[in-house]
């Protein structure tokens, strides 16, 4: 073992915690969404899909075009 390639294998080390953290938050973060896109899948059996959880109103297009999971409305989303 030379000290250059003792010197390498402690960067990839490195490299591979600091990715290996990321992939955690990430993780983190997929999971909610996939609570949340299980949600939508539930509200598309129920037929409410499109409508908000809370209040019951339509949630905006926009709104679902950019999260198509969502399952409340703006506002309610930010009560939670
Ligand atoms: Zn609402």
């Amino acid at each position: 073992m030379t000290p250059v390639s003792f010197g390498k294998r402690i960067g990839d080390g490195t490299t591979e915690a600091v990715d290996r953290l990321a992939r955690v938050g990430q993780a983190k973060e997929l999971d909610a969404m996939l609570a949340d896109v299980d949600r939508a899948l539930e509200k598309l059996d129920e037929g409410t899909y499109g409508f908000c959880d809370r209040c019951g109103r339509m949630i905006p297009d926009e709104r679902l075009e950019a999260r198509p999971w969502s399952a409340r409305c703006v506002d309610c989303s930010a009560l939670s």
